[in-house]
């Protein structure tokens, strides 16, 4: 065709030109007049012009027909008359495989037939197409590589899964173009592995579903199937359940043992939990120490009591780590559907307000929402998110409670009892703020700040001229760890303070949890020169032989004793016991919350030397403190002294 076109036009030019020139050459012999002439040499100018338009116009369709048949050469290649054609075959990371246009395998490299699963040498007619399904429900594999056969196939790539005849499946993706194979028309199909893609992109999957450290799912996935568990239960008219399950006191075991330790027993937490469930409920580890169950399909909402009680008993196992055996309890919130929430989201809230609720009634229970708790519950929260400015706000106060030794008159020690001072909610007494702090990690700095204002007092003492006398220092048992010696020695170095100044209060619920750790705390603190004592003796469940383990010089028999005094016959006897094994351990014995005469004959009689209470002050502002040092007011009764009256008011804030 390009041919045929040429040949035209390069003849048209010949004859033009042939033409103009025999005209030119036999011009004057015909027409010798000038104007005649000038007419003919513009005839040949036209002439001249016209040669070179038909040349260059040849030219460029030469130059266009070439590059159409470059393109159209490209479009089909041969891939088997390819000089490199077995190099790229073999040497690609993919797999080939050539086709027939009636779909049947001519060819296929190496990579292609260990994907199929299959021998090369022996590839069978349509043997490759069983082995390759189509992930899209739109298109088949035959009908994608059918379309790849026409001029501008539209879908360029499909996903699909090899499954080879040993089972093993992986996915892949194929793209298909129409080639030449040894001058027959056919298809290159190119099968990429995604399996390793696929690998990795399930992995990310599993992590943004699952929980690592237990392997449970997350807090989005536990979302997603309380959502569907909502939407099952609206068909089925049925209840679901969520449970939000917190373990008492983790954050103290996880600062005590250590991170490692609390990991274990979060993984082990989660196998009881999930072996103690139904087979359909779903469990999820929500982060913390904190887990969700969903009861799902509950024929009635009664059906969870029994599953929740279940539950909660488990935990009346130890967990078993290492050779260590931990008691852990756990408190449960529980929201129900349809009585608690018509969405996902406000289940989960309602749970998590029981939940909380359940904490503060003492946690190692379960405890269903109820929206009356609200209340309560937003005041705690409110609590929370002021006690944090307490200190910086200068709202926190010490006041001193002194302890009296009747047989020599004289004020042994004083206890520090904090107290805050709060500008909307008034004086907020320390048993309400200092569980709290201890559960959100704020009770260290509050601690420290304590320790350092009870030791500066000592400077008070001395600026006041009063003897000195040592102060007692509350230790809630998230405070007692391994830096607690170190730090408290600084402060009594800062504050120049010698160490028998100094008492520890400490609780028995610390001895219980993590015995030989706080022993040697205890007693490197002890050879400090601290006196270290036992505060609300009686209240836990260590006895006095279990204490001879710990370095303990006082033992301060809890206020409900006191209280009882002359009520009961087996507790009168209980305190004999708790004071008459006490001396003979050589631990000197504190009744607290001594208020009546009667008391104070009981246990003065009982051979108790040393009181603490209403009888003598209630805790006071240090400078009323000092004034009844400085007028020798303290050893006396505060009913018996009018001096004592302006303090008595103090009792009735307390
Ligand atoms: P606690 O250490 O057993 O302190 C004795 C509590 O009994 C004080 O209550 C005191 O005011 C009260 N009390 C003393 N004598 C009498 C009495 O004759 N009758 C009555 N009814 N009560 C009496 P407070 O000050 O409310 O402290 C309560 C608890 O808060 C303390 O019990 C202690 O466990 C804790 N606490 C106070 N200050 C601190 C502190 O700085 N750090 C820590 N970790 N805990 C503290
Ligand atoms: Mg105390
Ligand atoms: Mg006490």
């Amino acid at each position: 065709m390009r041919n045929k076109t040429s040949i035209i036009i390069v003849s048209a030019m010949a004859a033009v030109l042939l033409f103009g020139l025999a005209t030119y050459v036999i011009r004057g012999s015909i027409d010798a007049n000038l104007n005649n002439i000038l007419a003919y040499d513009l005839l040949l100018l036209f002439f001249i012009t016209l040669t070179v338009i038909l040349y260059l116009s040849n030219r460029k369709l030469n130059t266009l027909a070439v590059a159409k048949s470059q393109v159209t050469e490209t479009a089909v290649l041969d891939f088997s008359q390819k000089p490199n054609f077995n190099a790229i075959f073999e040497a690609s990371f993919d797999g080939i495989v050539i086709l027939d246009t009636q779909l049947q395998p001519l060819e296929l490299n190496q990579i292609a037939a260990d994907l199929l699963g299959i021998n090369s040498c022996h590839v069978v007619n349509d043997e490759i197409l069983t082995h390759i399904h189509s992930i899209d429900p739109k298109i088949t594999v035959q009908q994608f590589l059918e379309i790849s056969l026409q001029a501008n196939p539209l879908q360029q790539r499909l996903s699909i899964i090899i499954s080879q005849a040993n089972g093993f499946s992986c996915h892949a993706e194929i793209s298909a173009s129409k080639t030449k194979h040894k001058d027959k028309d056919g298809i290159l199909l190119v099968i990429k592995d995604l399996s390793e893609q696929k690998e990795s992109f399930d992995q990310v999957n599993y992590l943004a579903f699952h929980d690592p450290l237990t392997g449970q799912p997350n807090r989005v996935q536990f979302n997603q199937q309380l959502a569907e568990a909502l939407r099952q239960a609206d068909k089925s008219l049925r209840s679901v359940g969520v449970a939000l399950l917190g373990l008492d006191r983790f954050k103290h075991i996880n600062e005590s043992m250590g991170h490692v330790t609390g990991d274990v027993l979060l993984k082990l937490v989660s196998q009881r939990i999930s072996n103690n469930t139904r087979r359909g409920d779903h469990i999820a580890r929500l982060g913390g120490d904190e887990f969700g169950i969903i009861y799902s399909e509950l024929a009635d909402i009664n059906d969870i009591s029994p599953l929740l009680k279940k539950l909660k008993n488990t935990f009346k196992e130890p967990f078993e780590i290492g050779n260590q055996a931990y008691y852990i309890n756990c408190s449960i919130g529980v929201s129900l559907y349809p009585l608690d929430h018509i969405d996902f989201e406000g289940m989960i809230r309602n749970a998590d307000t029981a939940l909380l609720e359940a904490k503060k009634l003492g946690g190692d229970r379960y405890q269903y929402y109820s929206a009356a708790m609200s209340t309560s519950v937003k005041e705690r929260v409110y609590i929370e998110n002021e006690l944090r400015h307490a200190i910086n706000r200068n709202q926190l106060e010490i006041y001193l409670q002194p302890q009296i030794s009747l047989t020599s008159r004289e004020v042994i020690a004083a206890e520090v009892l904090l107290r805050w001072h709060h500008p909307i909610l008034g004086s907020i007494t320390p048993s309400k703020f200092i569980p709290i702090a201890e559960e959100n990690g704020l009770i260290e700095e509050i601690g420290n700040w304590v320790l350092r204002k009870a030791c500066e007092l000592q400077n008070k003492f001395k600026q006041e001229n009063i003897v000195p006398i040592r102060v007692a220092v509350n230790f809630s048992p998230r405070q007692i760890n391994k830096k607690l010696p170190i730090l408290i020695k600084n402060v009594l170095n800062t504050t120049r303070v010698p160490p028998n100044m100094l008492e520890m209060e400490i609780t028995e619920s610390l001895l219980m949890e993590n015995p030989e750790k706080a022993i040697d705390i205890l007693n490197e603190i002890h050879k400090l020169g601290i006196h270290i004592s036992m505060d609300d003796f009686g209240t836990g469940y260590s006895s006095l032989s279990y204490l001879k383990r710990f370095p303990i010089d006082t033992l301060k028999i809890d206020r409900s004793f006191v209280n009882d005094v002359g009520k009961s016959d087996s507790d009168n006897s209980i305190i004999i016991a708790i004071i008459q094994m006490a001396k003979g351990l050589g631990i000197e014995v504190i009744a607290e919350g001594v208020e009546t005469t009667e008391q104070l004959h009981f246990f003065g009689q009982k051979g108790c030397d040393i009181f603490q209470g209403y009888y003598f002050s209630p805790p006071i502002p240090i400078d009323a403190f000092v004034y009844l040092i400085k007028n020798g007011l303290v050893t006396t009764p505060l009913f018996s002294h009018p001096s004592k009256r302006k303090i008595k008011n103090l009792v009735r804030q307390n």
